[in-house]
């Protein structure tokens, strides 16, 4: 007989509840494409109940909480959800489709941020200012109230971390809109947070489709910051909305990041990161290294080196755990179809593919990886995110010609720079436009310290590091005549 599908509620002032219309949404397994659970299709009258349990909190039992108090709950969550950290990464493997192994290293992030910012709540403080003779002029950093964090499918548990960490760590309380593709993990830590001891209302997770609950968050009169992660398209919308009652907002967006390889490079060093920064999570990393930009005198042995390696990559089941596993979902899977078969379109080369294995459910959402050689900075596949395992190589002849090439797209998330030069890791360094430069490095490891977010299309705003904690707090100037 087969199983009734499990079912996820939302989580609103510690306690688990249906939508108030009792409607739902099918979660989907991306490996198979079978349904194996539900969650709520929450809309605006349950996006409102969050942000009142959140204000409630706010005003009350959590805004009373003191930094060092703070700092000691969410230390606690990061110990509880270490100790559940086996059940979240095997729920962000099966609700994401990405490989177990991945789904660790996610949920073991989780656990990081929470200590990271646990160990940052109490260290936060205004300065004085000097000032006139008879003044003492001081700022300090309050906390806007309540943030609503509206969170994309690839990365659940780690951009859940990444954002309600921080705020809660400067006090806000939080109303959290995960994605309906994958929001399993994200429900499940809300639950670890009640546990850990945070007050009713201090965090709250409402599930639904964007147009209807996000845009319910985001235009919101009650939320005093939005933070949202996601597509540029949807950036926009989410900003205009916030924008009607005056609401800040933190857009961490798309990207379409370079890695410059210079002939001076150390390839050994170099060609697994390049491989891995675009396979990783099957290429639905915002930060993906989806271009990169070869200088000519090595431009066809980096290639051919790159097909080996490609034609080597296997995706399967997430549990196969393999190099990559199936894209999240069909509507997914169908947008990097459309790429590849403008680039078949366009006549460009298909250097190398890899493939999926026999095992892999017919149902799941799989896409071989596919490295694209001598692509055109004109063309779309150069100049969009495809947000599929799709590298797209293209040739250069000097550094000026690499900095022009880097930069010619709209984004400005991350750039990778492979060179043993000196002085030129510090022109470039300087030179491109996006929010962290790696050289001879790509990501850092993912780096919880270290701040990040992107110019231009990629967005505003930085999130991770201490940087964060600035941009859930506003800044307050107190100036006391005291003669
Ligand atoms: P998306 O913009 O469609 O959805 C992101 C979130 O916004 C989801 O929770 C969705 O339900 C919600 N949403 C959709 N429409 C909305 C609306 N009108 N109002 C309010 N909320 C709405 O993006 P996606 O397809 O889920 O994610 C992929 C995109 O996210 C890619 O472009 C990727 O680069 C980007 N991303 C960026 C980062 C980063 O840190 N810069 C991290 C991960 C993903």
């Amino acid at each position: 007989m087969p199983s009734t599908p499990e079912q996820h509620l939302n989580f609103i002032a510690n306690r688990s509840c249906a939508a108030d219309g009792g409607e739902t949404l099918p979660v989907i397994d991306p490996s198979d494409g079978e349904v194996f659970g539900s969650i709520a299709r929450s809309r605006a009258s349950d996006i409102d109940r969050a942000v009142r349990a959140a204000r409630s909190a706010f005003d009350g039992d959590w805004g009373r909480v003191s930094a060092a108090d703070r700092s000691r709950l969410l230390m606690r969550l990061a110990g509880l959800i270490d100790a559940n950290r086996e059940e979240l990464a095997q729920l962000e493997s099966r609700d994401t489709g990405k490989p177990i192994t991945q789904g660790r290293a996610d949920a073991a992030a989780l656990s990081r941020y929470f200590e990271y910012y646990a160990g940052a709540a109490d260290k936060l403080h205004g300065q004085t200012i000097p000032y006139q003779a008879g003044y003492t002029v001081f700022t300090v950093r309050q906390a806007h109230g309540v943030t609503g964090h509206i969170i994309p499918w690839n990365y659940p548990l780690q951009i859940f971390g990444r954002s309600v960490a921080a705020a809660l760590a400067t006090g806000n309380a939080c109303v959290v809109k995960p994605a309906e593709d994958a929001c399993l993990s994200v429900i499940r830590v809300a639950r670890l947070a009640a546990e850990a001891g945070l007050p009713e209302g201090a965090l709250n997770v409402v599930t639904g489709l964007g147009a209807e609950a996000g845009q319910a968050l985001a235009e919101h009169p009650g939320v005093d910051h939005v933070s949202f992660t996601g597509s540029a398209d949807t950036g926009r919308r989410v900003a205009q909305a916030a924008a009607q009652h005056h609401c800040p907002v933190t857009l961490e967006l798309g990207g379409k990041s370079p890695q410059i390889v210079f002939e001076d490079a150390d390839l050994q060093a170099a060609l697994p990161v390049l491989v891995n920064a675009i396979i990783q999570n099957a290429g639905q990393t915002c930060s993906a290294g989806s271009r990169v930009l070869i200088q000519r005198g090595i431009h066809d042995s980096v290639m051919q080196s790159l097909a080996e390696r490609f034609a080597a990559l296997r995706a399967g089941p997430a549990q196969a755990d393999l190099d990559l596993g199936p894209l999240v979902s069909r509507r997914q899977l169908q947008r990097v179809w459309d790429y590849l078969s403008d680039a078949h379109t366009s006549e460009l080369t298909f250097a190398a593919q890899g493939s999926v294995v026999d095992s892999a459910p017919a149902g799941g959402f799989y896409q071989a990886p596919v490295l694209l050689e001598r692509v055109p900075c004109g063309n779309r596949l150069f100049q969009e995110e495809i947000f599929g395992p799709v590298l797209v190589a293209t040739p250069f002849e000097d550094e000026a010609e690499a900095i022009a090439l880097a930069n010619a797209t709209r984004y400005g998330l991350v750039a990778g720079v492979w060179t043993r030069d000196g002085a030129r890791q510090f022109r470039l360094a300087h030179a491109i436009r996006a929010g962290q430069v790696f050289i001879n490095n790509y990501g850092a490891g993912g780096g919880v310290e270290l701040p990040f977010g992107g110019v231009g299309a990629s967005g505003h705003g930085r999130e991770k590091g201490f940087e964060a904690l600035y941009g859930f707090t506003s800044l307050k100037t107190v100036a006391i005549r005291h003669g």
